[in-house]
């Protein structure tokens, strides 16, 4: 008998050994889906990530003490009778989804999955299952980001518009991911330098490896005074605490998939850049995957199992039940 429990922390319960999922274990195995610190869940144990995830982890000064390196398209045999395969989940720079195979049971469990292409990844990828436990973020029919495409053209737009005004076009994003997408967009559609915060500057080197064109600078390089003195340049940032270049003038800009319903009037500017699949996406996503069962969890996970049942669909909201049988 499998159970999935989430009254403490997400896992898989089989055989009385456990699988914890996105959380933290100081015994048997975590797999962590992504390097995002609210997935991180401070794991003593043995945790299971990509070889990115724990790169971008020890540049987040994560200190992990024992890990197995599960790459896309791998499958590894941590504990007896359990089998885990690691696939693209389309969030990040090496994030995955997890498929967890026991003898009576397959269950994919997506963590943060987008399934777009975007700029620097590719979209999650469909992998057939009984059970599918999927995140929920924007499980409600409101998110809807529209063509990436467009996004990045209001991006671009605002950047020029705001140079042009005379003043530094900033953003303040999540450090690993998006901070490095926003780097993208401007490497690849604008002639303008970027400079970084320290924190996003470390991650960014992770990201380098694999994208060796990303072109940036550290705030605290001195290839930065030049640029800073001629004034045309994107600031990304994690924290809107660093407003490091007065006296001349900046604009702040915030790019979440919050900003369809959340007004942020501290902000000059707020893009629906989400790293997350929108509404739709979860649902062709569920489709793809055609599971026999579905549970949802975080976010909208009760209106996404309510729609979903709607369409047919065996679901459930793991946080109305909290623990489920399979
Ligand atoms: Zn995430």
């Amino acid at each position: 008998m499998v159970t999935l429990q989430l009254d403490r922390e997400l896992r898989i319960i089989f055989d009385k050994k456990a699988v914890f999922l996105d959380s933290s274990s100081s015994s048997d195995i975590a797999c962590i889906t992504h390097a995002h610190l609210d997935h991180w869940g401070g794991a003593s144990g043995l945790v299971m990530m990509t070889d990115e995830t724990f790169h971008i982890l020890r540049a987040r000064k994560v200190r992990i003490n024992n890990h197995i390196t599960s790459n896309y398209g791998e499958a590894v045999a941590p504990l007896e009778n359990i089998r885990i395969s690691s696939m693209n989940s389309g969030h990040m720079l090496g994030s995955c989804l997890f498929k967890i195979d026991t003898p009576s049971e397959e269950i994919v469990y997506t963590g943060d999955l987008n399934t777009v292409e975007t700029i620097l990844e590719k979209p999650a990828e469909a992998v057939e299952a009984k059970d599918l436990l999927i995140e929920a973020t924007y499980g409600a029919p409101l998110y809807k980001f529209g063509p990436r495409e467009c996004i990045y053209a209001q991006i671009t737009k605002w950047i020029v518009r705001t140079l042009k005004d005379g003043f530094i076009p900033c953003f303040k994003v999540y450090t690993a991911g998006k901070a490095q997408e926003i780097i993208a967009i401007v490497n690849n559609l604008l002639n303008v330098d970027v400079i970084l915060s320290p924190d996003v500057y470390k991650v960014s080197l992770v990201y380098k490896k694999t994208y060796p064109w990303m072109s940036f600078e550290s705030i605290n390089s001195i290839n930065t005074n030049e640029i800073i003195r001629n004034g045309e340049f994107v600031y990304v940032t994690a924290s809107m605490s660093a407003r490091v270049f007065t006296p001349r003038r900046t604009k702040w800009a915030i790019a979440t998939g919050w900003a369809v319903s959340t007004p942020f009037p501290q902000f000059d500017a707020a893009f629906p850049l989400s790293s997350h699949a929108d509404f739709k996406g979860l649902v062709d996503y569920v489709e793809a995957v055609s599971p026999e069962r579905v549970i949802t969890t975080y976010g909208h996970s009760i209106t996404f199992a309510k729609f979903l049942r709607n369409l047919g669909y065996k679901a459930l909201a793991l946080e109305e039940k909290q623990r489920v049988q399979l």
